[in-house]
């Protein structure tokens, strides 16, 4: 087979409903990164898909995450602001929330004298991955710790395992803020396993923790514009109404006829995925509908979010599971 043949035996690429503009943020310069004032010397960076934040304080800058798709347009972001303002752009402290390549791959572009602070399973995590960009943090925590860096507060703090084991939030009391990353998509639906969590419960607790954290502006690591409070209700609300449309869904699709067609003939992993699917199904479609134009993509990835929603919910909670008589 040639190219030529390839091509035209592909399925088309689908098409999608519009991004409503309130998804959005500011558009990002020539160099592809947009800078912005959160509070004060708290500023975030965004390339429109990942998003880091900096504070420039009176012992350097120190830096929330280095996304490795923003790069060395971190530094950039830092030296415009730091310029402008008459302060250090040096980076001598680096947190991370978690331990996850996307989020942290740019780590090393920051050399070997910065102090790397994270969460004890994120040092765990990144001795194990021993990956040459990400070094692990030398400086860890357990549950709680407060920094003093050049006399700014910043609060750390980790609620048990949710996206991944040692997912942690940066709280700054003074700047009226909240970094929580990869709980909830500014604008948009999660993505593929419920945000590629690999604690769907814990993951689903987050946004109810962060509400008990006073703070005004949410930066959730992705897309292109800030949060508010009312991103993360929406958020919720959206968890919620996919949760009880599982319950639904488990409780009145019939298995019946998945299980007569693939049981038959002894395929009984071909019975469950067409039984599963067709609760997977079933659970997105209200959700689709309510949420396209609210939501943005959620009709790109709801179908992912429910159907590993309504396995959690099999699998941890026990519903739409029955004991043989
Ligand atoms: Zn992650």
């Amino acid at each position: 087979m040639n190219a030529t043949d390839s091509t035209t035996t592909e399925a088309p690429l689908p098409d999608y409903a519009p991004i409503p503009p309130s998804a959005f943020g500011p558009a990002p310069n020539e160099q592809g990164y947009y800078v912005g004032r959160v509070e004060r010397n708290l500023y975030w960076v965004t390339d429109g898909v990942y998003q880091a934040a900096f504070l420039t304080t009176q012992d350097g800058v120190v830096l929330f995450d280095a996304p490795p798709s923003i790069g060395h347009n971190l530094q950039r972001a830092i030296d415009e602001i730091a310029n402008a303002n008459g302060v250090s752009s040096k980076v001598t402290y680096l947190v991370h929330t978690h331990h996850h390549a996307d989020h942290a791959g740019a780590s090393s572009l920051f050399g070997k004298d910065v102090v790397r602070i994270g969460h004890e399973e994120t040092r765990r995590l990144l001795l194990r991955d021993d990956d040459p960009s990400r070094p692990a943090p030398e400086e860890t925590f357990s549950d709680r710790r407060t920094l003093e860096i050049g006399g700014e507060r910043i609060d750390l703090a980790w609620h048990g395992s949710n996206h991944t084991p040692d997912n942690s939030i940066i709280h700054f009391p003074d700047h009226d803020a909240l970094m929580m990353v990869d709980i909830v998509n500014v604008g948009w639906v999660p993505v593929y396993v419920v945000n590629l969590s690999d604690d769907i419960p814990g993951y689903l607790a987050m946004p109810a923790t962060a509400l008990t954290y006073p703070w005004k502006t949410l930066i959730s690591g992705h897309l292109g514009r800030l949060g508010t409070r009312d991103d993360v209700v929406v958020h919720q609300q959206y968890m919620a109404d996919l949760e009880a449309s599982a319950k639904t869904a488990l409780a009145t699709v019939d298995p019946t006829p998945y299980f007569q067609k693939y049981g038959a003939v002894g395929n009984m992993w071909g019975a469950v995925k067409a039984y599963l699917n067709a609760v997977g199904e079933a659970t997105a479609a209200p959700v689709v509908e309510k949420y396209t134009g609210v939501l943005a993509a959620a009709d790109v990835f709801t179908p992912d979010v429910a159907f590993w929603l309504m396995e959690s919910m099999r699998l941890n909670h026990g519903i739409g599971l029955q004991v043989h008589p």
